[in-house]
């Protein structure tokens, strides 16, 4: 059965070539991994760096929509989307059109030696899309990492002050400087130290587990910043307004607003890092827009170009241009072949309306996942927004309590989705949460069948450990 998606704002044959040509449904037909996945398994061995690791060994042959093909012609339900990447589904024919011809017209030129159209069109709907209505401008980057680095740089520049403020749980990637803000030791930072100075990490707002609404657990960092920091040595407090890696720890109604509230009255700047949330993922355009957070920087990458890799730091035109001539760049940020693709992104997200396509998808899943909460005490929290759903599974009977974290369990599950042909990622501190960020142009029907394999497993795991 083919499930074409609705594709208003593309040509008719591109859609049919990278939709129509791959089924939208699951479909084993060997074993997972099959042999031409174990054949490459074997040669990567050989040469690919151990530090290297992935999820489930399985190669891909082609994706599209909601699936992916892999080598031996098994059809997985893809709930992970590169992790948050291929948010318009891989291959979206916007994309490969705007790819396509940039890449036959020019490859690089490098935008601080000759520069092009491209770059300047991904700014300009970068201003129109992000928080705010200043006055903003853009520098691009590569990686959702060196656009932290940047949005960083800028801050420390234009404050004159040194200090960052990152929170517990926290990710924000694995160079130098963004080690040294990502809260977890295993497997981020553990022998990679010494850290760079100057970044102090405070309790954020984690409504299952501290119990505090959003004003007391603000309350609590800021006083924690005020006596151990100084605020008067605060260039920039970084946070992800939804966190991703740590467990799509949502943050209580009100925290938000008021370190913004604090960063203002003191001089220091927020830094909203939306690499994970951007870009329609959790119903808007972005996830500060749900509390009308206005962040002084954005950090941006995963979602922003269907997986090309681009990323951007946009922010309040008098930061971004306090640096010098030449002190924000790099050879390849913000690649003509990168940008066409995240106009051709945007433009899918705009008319395919994927925050209205987010938002049937949050009802979907939280209705699934609650009928199954019902059943099994395991899951102690369901939680997310839009596209960014996960559950916190947990021992009820464990030995830290109610609460207990249940990483067996959560391991468990995952392997037993991958082996049906699932793909689903886990996350959180304790390596306890299950997450979910399917494409946003997956079908309700694929959904639903990945959430029945999922009920599956979790009724035959925790019938075997009753
Ligand atoms: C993934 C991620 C990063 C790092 O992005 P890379 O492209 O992997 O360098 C930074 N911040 C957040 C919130 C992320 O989810």
């Amino acid at each position: 059965m083919t499930e074409p998606l609705t594709s208003t704002g593309t040509t008719p044959e591109s859609s049919a070539a990278a939709v129509d040509g791959l089924p939208q449904e699951r479909r084993l037909v060997t074993e997972l991994p099959g042999p031409r996945s174990r054949e490459l398994t074997a040669r990567r061995q050989r040469v690919v760096a151990g530090g290297v690791s992935s999820m489930l060994p399985v190669y891909v042959q082609r994706a599209g929509g909601g699936i992916i093909e892999d080598v031996d012609g098994n059809r997985l339900i893809d709930l992970g989307s590169g992790i948050a990447v291929t948010s318009v589904g891989n291959s979206a024919p916007a994309v490969v059109a705007g790819v396509t011809e940039q890449v036959a017209a020019f490859t690089h030129t490098c935008f601080m030696i000759a520069p092009y159209e491209g770059y300047v069109q991904v700014c300009e709907e970068l201003a129109a899309l992000t928080p705010g209505s200043h006055a903003k401008k853009t520098a691009l980057f590569n990686s959702g990492a060196e656009a932290v680095e940047n949005a960083i740089k800028v801050a420390r520049h234009a404050t004159g002050r040194t200090a960052v403020i990152a929170f517990d749980h926290a990710y924000h990637g694995r160079t130098s400087l963004t080690m040294a803000l990502t809260a977890k030791n295993m497997p981020y930072k553990q022998g990679f130290g010494p850290f760079p100075a100057d970044v102090y990490r405070v309790p954020g707002s984690y409504p299952y587990r501290d119990g505090l609404d959003g004003a007391a657990a603000a309350a609590r960092a800021i006083d924690m910043i005020n006596v151990q920091v100084g605020a008067q040595n605060v260039a920039a407090v970084i946070i992800e307004p939804i966190q991703g890696e740590g467990g799509f720890i949502e943050p209580a109604p009100g925290f938000l607003p008021a370190i913004v509230e604090w960063a203002r009255a003191n001089g220091a700047l927020f830094i909203a890092d939306e690499v994970q949330t951007g870009f329609c993922r959790t119903g808007d355009w972005f996830a500060s827009d749900a509390e009308g957070v206005v962040p002084d920087l954005v950090t941006m990458a995963k979602g922003i170009a269907g997986g090309l890799p681009l990323a951007a730091v946009t922010g309040r035109a008098e930061l971004m241009d306090a640096v010098h001539p030449g002190g924000l760049g790099g050879t390849y940020g913000g690649n003509p072949v990168a940008c066409a693709a995240a106009l051709g992104a945007i433009e899918t997200m705009r008319e395919q309306d994927l925050r209205g396509a987010a938002h049937r998808i949050e009802e979907q899943m939280v209705r699934r996942l609650r009928e199954m909460q019902a059943v099994h005490p395991e899951i102690g929290d369901i939680r997310g927004r839009g596209g960014m759903i996960a559950v916190e599974l947990i021992d009820p009977d464990g030995a830290q309590g109610p609460q207990t974290p249940n990483p067996v369990l959560t391991g468990a599950l995952a392997r037993a989705c991958h082996a049906e042909g699932v793909v689903v990622l886990t996350a959180g501190t304790w390596g306890n949460v299950l997450r979910f960020l399917p494409p946003l142009v997956i079908s309700p029907e694929l959904l639903d069948e990945g959430l029945d394999v999922l009920s599956g497993a979790l009724d035959r795991l925790t019938a075997a450990t009753a």
